[in-house]
Protein backbone atom coordinates (compact mmCIF):
# COMPACT_ATOMS: atom_id res chain seq x y z
CA UNK A 1 0.00 0.00 0.00
CA UNK A 2 1.61 3.66 -0.90
CA UNK A 3 0.78 5.26 2.37
CA UNK A 4 2.88 7.63 5.29
CA UNK A 5 4.26 5.63 7.11
CA UNK A 6 7.77 6.19 6.23
CA UNK A 7 7.42 9.63 7.47
CA UNK A 8 7.00 7.93 11.32
CA UNK A 9 10.44 5.96 10.71
CA UNK A 10 8.15 3.65 9.83
CA UNK A 11 5.96 3.13 12.41
CA UNK A 12 2.23 3.66 11.97
CA UNK A 13 0.17 5.55 14.38
CA UNK A 14 -3.29 5.93 14.16
CA UNK A 15 -5.83 7.59 16.16
CA UNK A 16 -9.58 7.65 17.44
CA UNK A 17 -10.85 11.09 18.05
CA UNK A 18 -14.07 11.36 19.36
CA UNK A 19 -15.94 14.68 20.76
CA UNK A 20 -16.83 13.61 24.11
CA UNK A 21 -20.16 15.12 24.27
CA UNK A 22 -21.99 11.75 23.83
CA UNK A 23 -21.96 8.44 24.27
CA UNK A 24 -20.45 5.76 22.11
CA UNK A 25 -22.77 4.99 18.79
CA UNK A 26 -22.08 2.37 15.88
CA UNK A 27 -20.85 5.03 13.94
CA UNK A 28 -18.03 5.68 16.65
CA UNK A 29 -17.41 1.86 16.84
CA UNK A 30 -16.78 1.66 13.22
CA UNK A 31 -14.21 4.28 12.93
CA UNK A 32 -13.05 3.05 16.35
CA UNK A 33 -12.31 -0.48 15.18
CA UNK A 34 -10.92 0.41 11.78
CA UNK A 35 -7.82 3.01 13.09
CA UNK A 36 -7.83 0.00 15.64
CA UNK A 37 -7.21 -3.05 13.06
CA UNK A 38 -5.43 -0.50 10.96
CA UNK A 39 -2.66 -0.50 13.67
CA UNK A 40 -2.61 -3.29 14.96
CA UNK A 41 -2.19 -5.29 11.90
CA UNK A 42 0.89 -3.23 11.10
CA UNK A 43 2.29 -3.55 14.50
CA UNK A 44 1.68 0.19 14.78
CA UNK A 45 0.38 2.77 17.57
CA UNK A 46 -3.56 3.33 18.54
CA UNK A 47 -4.20 6.52 19.89
CA UNK A 48 -7.20 7.65 22.00
CA UNK A 49 -7.36 11.61 21.89
CA UNK A 50 -10.86 13.53 23.08
CA UNK A 51 -11.22 16.33 20.82
CA UNK A 52 -12.75 18.38 23.54
CA UNK A 53 -12.57 22.10 21.86
CA UNK A 54 -16.59 22.65 22.44
CA UNK A 55 -15.84 22.90 26.47
CA UNK A 56 -19.62 23.54 27.36
CA UNK A 57 -20.45 20.26 25.47
CA UNK A 58 -17.76 18.02 26.67
CA UNK A 59 -17.89 16.26 29.99
CA UNK A 60 -15.59 14.03 31.75
CA UNK A 61 -18.81 11.80 31.96
CA UNK A 62 -18.59 11.15 28.44
CA UNK A 63 -15.26 10.36 28.17
CA UNK A 64 -14.67 8.33 30.98
CA UNK A 65 -18.22 6.37 29.58
CA UNK A 66 -16.49 6.33 25.97
CA UNK A 67 -13.17 4.57 27.97
CA UNK A 68 -15.15 1.52 29.36
CA UNK A 69 -16.99 1.21 26.32
CA UNK A 70 -14.26 0.81 23.92
CA UNK A 71 -12.57 -1.58 26.87
CA UNK A 72 -15.46 -3.41 26.66
CA UNK A 73 -15.51 -4.00 23.10
CA UNK A 74 -10.88 -4.78 23.31
CA UNK A 75 -10.14 -2.23 21.53
CA UNK A 76 -6.99 -0.67 23.90
CA UNK A 77 -5.21 2.36 22.98
CA UNK A 78 -1.43 2.67 23.42
CA UNK A 79 -0.18 5.32 26.16
CA UNK A 80 -2.79 8.04 27.86
CA UNK A 81 -5.96 9.16 26.59
CA UNK A 82 -5.02 12.54 25.31
CA UNK A 83 -6.86 15.83 25.57
CA UNK A 84 -7.36 18.14 22.74
CA UNK A 85 -7.59 21.30 25.11
CA UNK A 86 -4.04 20.32 26.32
CA UNK A 87 -2.83 21.76 23.10
CA UNK A 88 -4.70 25.16 23.36
CA UNK A 89 -1.55 27.13 23.10
CA UNK A 90 -0.63 25.66 20.01
CA UNK A 91 -3.56 25.92 18.16
CA UNK A 92 -3.62 29.21 18.74
CA UNK A 93 -0.23 29.49 17.60
CA UNK A 94 -0.75 28.03 14.42
CA UNK A 95 -3.99 30.26 13.95
CA UNK A 96 -1.52 33.10 14.23
CA UNK A 97 0.78 32.02 12.03
CA UNK A 98 -2.01 31.13 9.03
CA UNK A 99 -3.18 34.64 10.15
CA UNK A 100 0.33 36.29 9.69
CA UNK A 101 0.64 35.01 6.61
CA UNK A 102 -2.96 35.77 5.27
CA UNK A 103 -4.48 32.11 5.18
CA UNK A 104 -6.81 32.87 7.92
CA UNK A 105 -9.24 35.95 8.39
CA UNK A 106 -11.59 37.28 10.66
CA UNK A 107 -15.05 37.20 9.56
CA UNK A 108 -17.82 39.85 11.24
CA UNK A 109 -20.82 38.91 9.09
CA UNK A 110 -24.08 38.26 10.70
CA UNK A 111 -26.20 34.72 10.16
CA UNK A 112 -28.57 37.17 7.79
CA UNK A 113 -25.86 38.11 5.99
CA UNK A 114 -24.27 34.68 5.14
CA UNK A 115 -27.78 33.22 4.37
CA UNK A 116 -28.47 35.48 2.18
CA UNK A 117 -24.89 34.77 0.60
CA UNK A 118 -25.89 31.15 0.02
CA UNK A 119 -29.37 32.17 -1.43
CA UNK A 120 -27.07 34.12 -4.06
CA UNK A 121 -24.54 31.84 -5.04
CA UNK A 122 -27.32 29.21 -5.19
CA UNK A 123 -29.32 31.11 -7.38
CA UNK A 124 -25.69 31.90 -9.38
CA UNK A 125 -26.02 28.05 -9.68
CA UNK A 126 -22.52 27.68 -7.27
CA UNK A 127 -22.54 26.40 -4.06
CA UNK A 128 -23.47 27.66 -1.24
CA UNK A 129 -20.78 29.53 -0.01
CA UNK A 130 -19.45 31.92 1.62
CA UNK A 131 -19.40 35.75 -0.59
CA UNK A 132 -15.79 36.65 0.88
CA UNK A 133 -16.68 39.70 1.93
CA UNK A 134 -14.41 40.21 4.79
CA UNK A 135 -11.08 38.95 3.14
CA UNK A 136 -11.01 42.91 1.73
CA UNK A 137 -10.19 43.75 4.99
CA UNK A 138 -7.21 45.09 5.81
CA UNK A 139 -5.45 43.01 8.92
CA UNK A 140 -5.63 46.65 10.76
CA UNK A 141 -9.11 47.53 9.69
CA UNK A 142 -10.31 44.05 10.69
CA UNK A 143 -8.22 43.98 14.11
CA UNK A 144 -9.87 47.51 15.16
CA UNK A 145 -13.11 46.21 14.63
CA UNK A 146 -12.76 43.15 16.47
CA UNK A 147 -10.83 45.47 19.53
CA UNK A 148 -14.07 47.17 19.06
CA UNK A 149 -16.30 44.55 20.35
CA UNK A 150 -17.59 43.35 16.98
CA UNK A 151 -18.31 39.85 17.00
CA UNK A 152 -16.43 37.82 14.41
CA UNK A 153 -15.19 34.42 13.65
CA UNK A 154 -11.68 33.23 12.20
CA UNK A 155 -11.86 31.61 8.55
CA UNK A 156 -9.43 29.85 6.72
CA UNK A 157 -8.83 32.10 3.44
CA UNK A 158 -8.97 28.63 1.15
CA UNK A 159 -11.48 29.32 -1.62
CA UNK A 160 -10.21 30.66 -4.90
CA UNK A 161 -12.05 33.79 -6.17
CA UNK A 162 -12.54 35.96 -9.64
CA UNK A 163 -14.54 38.11 -8.21
CA UNK A 164 -12.04 40.56 -6.38
CA UNK A 165 -12.33 38.67 -2.86
CA UNK A 166 -8.70 38.43 -2.91
CA UNK A 167 -7.98 41.71 -1.93
CA UNK A 168 -7.13 42.70 1.43
CA UNK A 169 -5.59 41.22 4.23
CA UNK A 170 -5.84 37.07 3.16
CA UNK A 171 -3.62 36.15 0.98
CA UNK A 172 -3.87 32.86 -2.05
CA UNK A 173 -1.83 30.96 -2.45
CA UNK A 174 -0.47 27.39 -2.76
CA UNK A 175 -2.02 26.48 -6.48
CA UNK A 176 -5.58 25.97 -7.95
CA UNK A 177 -5.70 22.43 -6.35
CA UNK A 178 -5.85 20.88 -3.21
CA UNK A 179 -4.84 17.62 -3.59
CA UNK A 180 -5.88 15.22 -1.09
CA UNK A 181 -3.91 11.48 -1.11
CA UNK A 182 -6.51 9.00 -0.33
CA UNK A 183 -5.11 5.12 0.17
CA UNK A 184 -8.77 3.66 -1.40
CA UNK A 185 -9.35 6.50 -4.40
CA UNK A 186 -5.88 7.70 -4.91
CA UNK A 187 -5.61 11.13 -5.58
CA UNK A 188 -8.96 13.31 -4.83
CA UNK A 189 -8.27 16.92 -6.69
CA UNK A 190 -10.03 19.35 -5.50
CA UNK A 191 -10.16 23.21 -7.32
CA UNK A 192 -9.80 25.76 -4.81
CA UNK A 193 -13.16 27.68 -6.73
CA UNK A 194 -15.42 24.70 -5.42
CA UNK A 195 -13.94 25.54 -1.85
CA UNK A 196 -15.87 27.19 0.58
CA UNK A 197 -13.64 29.65 3.35
CA UNK A 198 -14.01 27.35 6.37
CA UNK A 199 -14.89 28.78 10.09
CA UNK A 200 -11.98 27.52 12.12
CA UNK A 201 -12.93 29.91 15.15
CA UNK A 202 -16.32 30.62 16.40
CA UNK A 203 -17.91 33.79 17.45
CA UNK A 204 -17.25 32.31 21.23
CA UNK A 205 -13.60 31.68 20.79
CA UNK A 206 -13.62 28.19 21.00
CA UNK A 207 -12.06 26.07 18.05
CA UNK A 208 -14.16 24.26 15.33
CA UNK A 209 -12.60 20.83 14.56
CA UNK A 210 -10.87 21.49 11.31
CA UNK A 211 -7.48 23.09 13.22
CA UNK A 212 -7.09 21.52 16.32
CA UNK A 213 -7.88 17.75 14.27
CA UNK A 214 -5.14 18.58 12.05
CA UNK A 215 -2.42 20.34 14.03
CA UNK A 216 -2.62 17.62 16.97
CA UNK A 217 -2.35 14.97 14.40
CA UNK A 218 1.34 16.38 13.16
CA UNK A 219 1.73 16.67 16.75
CA UNK A 220 0.98 13.12 17.73
CA UNK A 221 3.15 11.88 14.62
CA UNK A 222 -0.36 10.26 13.48
CA UNK A 223 0.68 8.63 10.15
CA UNK A 224 -2.86 6.99 8.90
CA UNK A 225 -6.32 8.83 9.86
CA UNK A 226 -9.27 6.49 8.65
CA UNK A 227 -12.60 8.03 8.76
CA UNK A 228 -15.94 8.53 6.47
CA UNK A 229 -16.03 10.47 3.20
CA UNK A 230 -18.38 12.76 4.99
CA UNK A 231 -15.06 14.36 5.85
CA UNK A 232 -12.96 14.56 2.66
CA UNK A 233 -14.00 18.18 2.31
CA UNK A 234 -12.57 18.71 5.54
CA UNK A 235 -9.80 16.92 4.75
CA UNK A 236 -8.89 18.99 1.69
CA UNK A 237 -9.09 22.05 4.03
CA UNK A 238 -6.63 20.03 6.45
CA UNK A 239 -4.35 19.58 4.20
CA UNK A 240 -4.09 22.76 2.57
CA UNK A 241 -3.84 24.45 6.21
CA UNK A 242 -1.17 21.88 7.39
CA UNK A 243 0.66 22.69 4.01
CA UNK A 244 0.73 26.37 5.25
CA UNK A 245 2.23 25.71 8.69
CA UNK A 246 4.95 23.18 7.20
CA UNK A 247 3.48 20.36 8.80
CA UNK A 248 2.63 16.48 7.36
CA UNK A 249 -0.59 15.36 6.55
CA UNK A 250 -1.05 12.13 7.34
CA UNK A 251 -2.17 9.53 4.79
CA UNK A 252 -6.46 9.45 4.50
CA UNK A 253 -8.65 6.84 4.18
CA UNK A 254 -12.47 7.91 3.29
CA UNK A 255 -14.81 4.68 3.41
CA UNK A 256 -18.18 4.91 2.87
CA UNK A 257 -20.49 5.81 5.33
CA UNK A 258 -22.71 3.77 7.74
CA UNK A 259 -25.74 4.18 6.90
CA UNK A 260 -29.30 2.86 8.75
CA UNK A 261 -31.16 0.16 7.82
CA UNK A 262 -33.31 1.97 5.69
CA UNK A 263 -30.73 3.62 3.73
CA UNK A 264 -31.38 6.73 5.88
CA UNK A 265 -27.91 8.47 8.06
CA UNK A 266 -27.11 6.63 11.22
CA UNK A 267 -28.56 9.45 13.58
CA UNK A 268 -28.61 8.94 17.74
CA UNK A 269 -32.25 9.23 17.40
CA UNK A 270 -32.84 6.88 14.29
CA UNK A 271 -31.21 3.15 15.28
CA UNK A 272 -28.12 5.16 16.29
CA UNK A 273 -27.73 2.68 18.79
CA UNK A 274 -24.94 2.99 21.92
CA UNK A 275 -22.59 0.80 22.65
CA UNK A 276 -23.81 1.00 26.63
CA UNK A 277 -27.54 -0.09 25.45
CA UNK A 278 -26.46 -2.82 23.52
CA UNK A 279 -24.39 -4.14 26.67
CA UNK A 280 -27.36 -3.69 28.64
CA UNK A 281 -28.91 -5.89 26.05
CA UNK A 282 -26.71 -8.83 26.94
CA UNK A 283 -24.75 -8.56 23.83
CA UNK A 284 -21.45 -10.08 23.52
CA UNK A 285 -18.43 -7.02 23.01
CA UNK A 286 -17.23 -10.04 20.40
CA UNK A 287 -20.75 -9.66 18.43
CA UNK A 288 -20.86 -6.02 17.34
CA UNK A 289 -16.80 -5.92 16.43
CA UNK A 290 -17.70 -8.94 13.89
CA UNK A 291 -20.80 -7.74 12.58
CA UNK A 292 -18.71 -4.19 12.54
CA UNK A 293 -15.44 -5.51 10.83
CA UNK A 294 -18.04 -7.01 8.27
CA UNK A 295 -19.09 -3.85 6.93
CA UNK A 296 -17.57 -2.90 3.58
CA UNK A 297 -15.04 -5.37 4.14
CA UNK A 298 -16.97 -8.74 2.59
CA UNK A 299 -14.16 -10.37 2.27
CA UNK A 300 -13.23 -10.63 5.97
CA UNK A 301 -13.83 -14.82 6.58
CA UNK A 302 -16.71 -16.69 8.52
CA UNK A 303 -14.86 -17.97 10.52
CA UNK A 304 -12.19 -15.32 11.69
CA UNK A 305 -13.82 -15.40 15.16
CA UNK A 306 -11.42 -13.77 17.50
CA UNK A 307 -9.32 -10.35 17.62
CA UNK A 308 -6.48 -12.29 16.27
CA UNK A 309 -7.75 -13.67 13.19
CA UNK A 310 -9.71 -10.63 12.39
CA UNK A 311 -6.35 -8.52 12.25
CA UNK A 312 -5.00 -10.92 10.29
CA UNK A 313 -7.24 -10.97 7.67
CA UNK A 314 -7.89 -7.10 7.56
CA UNK A 315 -7.10 -5.81 4.45
CA UNK A 316 -7.78 -1.66 5.02
CA UNK A 317 -7.18 -1.46 0.87
CA UNK A 318 -9.90 -3.35 0.28
CA UNK A 319 -12.61 -1.29 2.18
CA UNK A 320 -15.25 -0.23 0.32
CA UNK A 321 -16.12 3.32 -0.57
CA UNK A 322 -19.70 2.65 -1.23
CA UNK A 323 -22.12 3.22 1.76
CA UNK A 324 -22.78 0.57 3.50
CA UNK A 325 -26.44 -0.60 5.74
CA UNK A 326 -26.23 -1.51 9.57
CA UNK A 327 -27.88 -4.39 10.17
CA UNK A 328 -29.50 -5.21 13.49
CA UNK A 329 -30.23 -9.03 11.98
CA UNK A 330 -26.78 -9.52 11.06
CA UNK A 331 -25.36 -8.34 14.98
CA UNK A 332 -28.04 -10.70 16.45
CA UNK A 333 -26.80 -13.42 14.19
CA UNK A 334 -23.41 -12.83 15.44
CA UNK A 335 -24.60 -13.05 18.86
CA UNK A 336 -26.09 -16.38 18.40
CA UNK A 337 -23.05 -17.81 16.75
CA UNK A 338 -21.09 -16.77 19.64
CA UNK A 339 -22.99 -18.05 22.09
CA UNK A 340 -22.84 -21.41 21.02
CA UNK A 341 -19.48 -21.44 20.57
CA UNK A 342 -18.64 -20.00 23.53
CA UNK A 343 -17.22 -22.53 26.60
CA UNK A 344 -20.79 -23.75 28.39
CA UNK A 345 -18.76 -22.81 31.83
CA UNK A 346 -18.37 -19.51 30.50
CA UNK A 347 -21.72 -19.14 29.33
CA UNK A 348 -23.13 -20.52 32.17
CA UNK A 349 -21.30 -17.30 33.84
CA UNK A 350 -23.56 -15.20 31.77
CA UNK A 351 -26.85 -17.01 32.17
CA UNK A 352 -26.72 -16.38 35.77
CA UNK A 353 -28.85 -13.26 35.32
CA UNK A 354 -31.62 -14.87 33.87
CA UNK A 355 -31.72 -18.16 35.36
CA UNK A 356 -30.18 -17.64 38.78
CA UNK A 357 -28.30 -21.51 39.69
CA UNK A 358 -27.40 -22.17 35.92
CA UNK A 359 -24.39 -24.41 35.78
CA UNK A 360 -22.38 -25.49 32.75
CA UNK A 361 -24.13 -28.24 32.35
CA UNK A 362 -27.45 -27.03 32.02
CA UNK A 363 -25.67 -24.03 29.53
CA UNK A 364 -23.99 -26.82 27.52
CA UNK A 365 -27.61 -28.06 27.05
CA UNK A 366 -29.52 -25.63 26.20
CA UNK A 367 -26.40 -23.71 24.30
CA UNK A 368 -27.65 -24.90 20.76
CA UNK A 369 -31.11 -23.38 21.40
CA UNK A 370 -29.48 -20.09 22.44
CA UNK A 371 -29.69 -16.70 20.16
CA UNK A 372 -30.06 -14.14 23.15
CA UNK A 373 -29.05 -14.94 26.82
CA UNK A 374 -32.55 -13.71 27.37
CA UNK A 375 -33.84 -16.63 25.75
CA UNK A 376 -32.60 -18.99 28.32
CA UNK A 377 -35.93 -17.81 30.81
CA UNK A 378 -37.74 -19.55 29.37
CA UNK A 379 -36.42 -22.75 30.33
CA UNK A 380 -36.64 -22.00 34.28
CA UNK A 381 -38.20 -25.27 34.68
CA UNK A 382 -35.37 -27.25 33.95
CA UNK A 383 -33.53 -25.84 37.30
CA UNK A 384 -37.10 -25.66 39.32
CA UNK A 385 -40.01 -27.87 39.13
CA UNK A 386 -42.47 -25.69 39.99
CA UNK A 387 -41.52 -22.73 37.45
CA UNK A 388 -44.76 -21.88 35.55
CA UNK A 389 -44.81 -22.70 31.98
CA UNK A 390 -44.63 -20.42 29.26
CA UNK A 391 -47.66 -19.67 27.90
CA UNK A 392 -47.97 -21.58 24.90
CA UNK A 393 -46.42 -24.92 26.33
CA UNK A 394 -49.42 -24.39 28.95
CA UNK A 395 -52.36 -23.84 26.45
CA UNK A 396 -50.63 -27.47 25.04
CA UNK A 397 -50.44 -29.00 28.45
CA UNK A 398 -54.34 -27.86 29.59
CA UNK A 399 -55.31 -29.16 26.07
CA UNK A 400 -53.37 -32.60 26.99
CA UNK A 401 -55.05 -32.21 30.60
CA UNK A 402 -54.21 -33.60 34.10
CA UNK A 403 -55.21 -37.66 33.34
CA UNK A 404 -52.57 -37.51 30.11
CA UNK A 405 -49.45 -36.65 32.77
CA UNK A 406 -51.15 -38.92 35.14
CA UNK A 407 -50.44 -41.82 32.62
CA UNK A 408 -47.46 -40.39 31.87
CA UNK A 409 -46.27 -40.56 35.09
CA UNK A 410 -47.41 -44.45 35.86
CA UNK A 411 -45.19 -44.81 32.35
CA UNK A 412 -42.59 -43.03 33.80
CA UNK A 413 -42.19 -45.03 37.06
CA UNK A 414 -42.55 -48.42 35.41
CA UNK A 415 -39.51 -47.94 33.59
CA UNK A 416 -36.93 -50.00 34.43
CA UNK A 417 -34.42 -46.91 33.68
CA UNK A 418 -34.42 -43.47 32.72
CA UNK A 419 -34.72 -43.54 28.91
CA UNK A 420 -36.21 -41.47 26.66
CA UNK A 421 -37.37 -43.41 23.83
CA UNK A 422 -38.76 -45.86 25.99
CA UNK A 423 -40.82 -43.49 27.74
CA UNK A 424 -42.14 -41.95 24.41
CA UNK A 425 -43.32 -45.45 23.40
CA UNK A 426 -44.96 -46.31 26.73
CA UNK A 427 -46.74 -42.92 27.09
CA UNK A 428 -48.16 -43.43 23.26
CA UNK A 429 -49.43 -47.11 23.74
CA UNK A 430 -50.87 -45.87 27.01
CA UNK A 431 -52.97 -42.48 25.77
CA UNK A 432 -52.88 -43.33 21.88
CA UNK A 433 -51.25 -40.16 21.46
CA UNK A 434 -48.87 -39.68 18.53
CA UNK A 435 -46.62 -36.85 16.74
CA UNK A 436 -47.32 -33.31 18.21
CA UNK A 437 -49.86 -34.62 20.75
CA UNK A 438 -47.91 -36.50 22.05
CA UNK A 439 -44.44 -34.71 22.28
CA UNK A 440 -45.60 -31.20 22.75
CA UNK A 441 -47.24 -31.91 26.32
CA UNK A 442 -44.02 -33.79 27.70
CA UNK A 443 -41.88 -31.12 26.57
CA UNK A 444 -43.75 -28.72 28.06
CA UNK A 445 -44.38 -30.41 30.87
CA UNK A 446 -40.60 -30.87 31.55
CA UNK A 447 -39.07 -27.77 30.20
CA UNK A 448 -41.62 -25.37 29.91
CA UNK A 449 -41.35 -24.84 26.89
CA UNK A 450 -42.88 -25.38 23.15
CA UNK A 451 -38.81 -26.01 21.64
CA UNK A 452 -35.95 -26.63 23.12
CA UNK A 453 -32.74 -28.90 24.02
CA UNK A 454 -33.28 -32.72 22.55
CA UNK A 455 -35.58 -34.51 24.71
CA UNK A 456 -33.29 -37.42 25.14
CA UNK A 457 -31.06 -34.90 26.51
CA UNK A 458 -33.44 -33.17 28.92
CA UNK A 459 -34.40 -36.69 30.29
CA UNK A 460 -31.00 -37.47 31.37
CA UNK A 461 -30.54 -33.74 32.90
CA UNK A 462 -33.02 -34.14 34.74
CA UNK A 463 -33.01 -37.40 35.76
CA UNK A 464 -35.38 -39.85 37.22
CA UNK A 465 -36.74 -37.85 40.42
CA UNK A 466 -36.42 -34.30 38.19
CA UNK A 467 -39.41 -35.72 35.46
CA UNK A 468 -40.99 -37.32 38.26
CA UNK A 469 -41.64 -34.02 40.14
CA UNK A 470 -42.62 -31.68 36.90
CA UNK A 471 -45.26 -34.54 35.73
CA UNK A 472 -46.49 -33.80 39.08
CA UNK A 473 -46.48 -30.14 39.19
CA UNK A 474 -47.79 -30.43 35.99
CA UNK A 475 -50.60 -32.89 36.97
CA UNK A 476 -51.40 -30.72 39.78
CA UNK A 477 -51.38 -27.59 37.91
CA UNK A 478 -54.02 -28.87 35.08
CA UNK A 479 -56.10 -30.30 38.46
CA UNK A 480 -56.35 -26.82 39.91
CA UNK A 481 -57.68 -25.26 36.62
CA UNK A 482 -59.82 -28.29 36.20
CA UNK A 483 -58.11 -29.27 32.99
CA UNK A 484 -58.90 -32.99 31.68
CA UNK A 485 -57.54 -32.52 28.98
CA UNK A 486 -58.93 -34.10 25.65
CA UNK A 487 -57.93 -37.71 25.00
N1 LIG B 1 -13.62 14.79 16.45
C1 LIG B 1 -13.91 14.44 15.10
C2 LIG B 1 -15.23 13.70 15.03
O1 LIG B 1 -15.64 13.14 16.03
C3 LIG B 1 -12.79 13.60 14.54
C4 LIG B 1 -12.91 13.27 13.12
C5 LIG B 1 -11.70 12.49 12.67
O2 LIG B 1 -11.71 11.25 12.81
O3 LIG B 1 -10.74 13.08 12.24
O4 LIG B 1 -15.88 13.74 14.00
Amino acid sequence: MNDGADMNGGKVVTRFAPSPTGLLHLGNVRTALLNWLFARKRDGRFLLRFEDTDRDRSERRCMEAIERDLRWLGLDWDGEARLQSARAGEHAGALERLAEAGHAYRCFCDASQLTLDRKLAAARGGPPRYAGRCRRLSPGEARRRAEGGEPFVWRLALSLRNDGARSGGAREDGGDEVVVRDLLRGEVRFNRRDLDDPVVVRSDGTFTFLLPNAVDDAADSVTHVLRGDDHLTNTAAQVWLLERLGLPAPAYLHHGLLLDADGGKLSKRKGGQTVAGLREAGLLPMALVQAMARLGHPNMPEDALDMASLIHHFEPERISTAAVRWSDDELWRWQARLLRAMPAGELAGMLARVLPGADAALASLIQPNLSRIEDAAAWARLLRADAPPQGEAWQAACAAGADFFRRALACWEALAAADWKAWAAAVREATGRSGKALFLPLRAALTGATHGPEMSRVVDWLGRDGVRARLADMIERCEQTGGEGQS
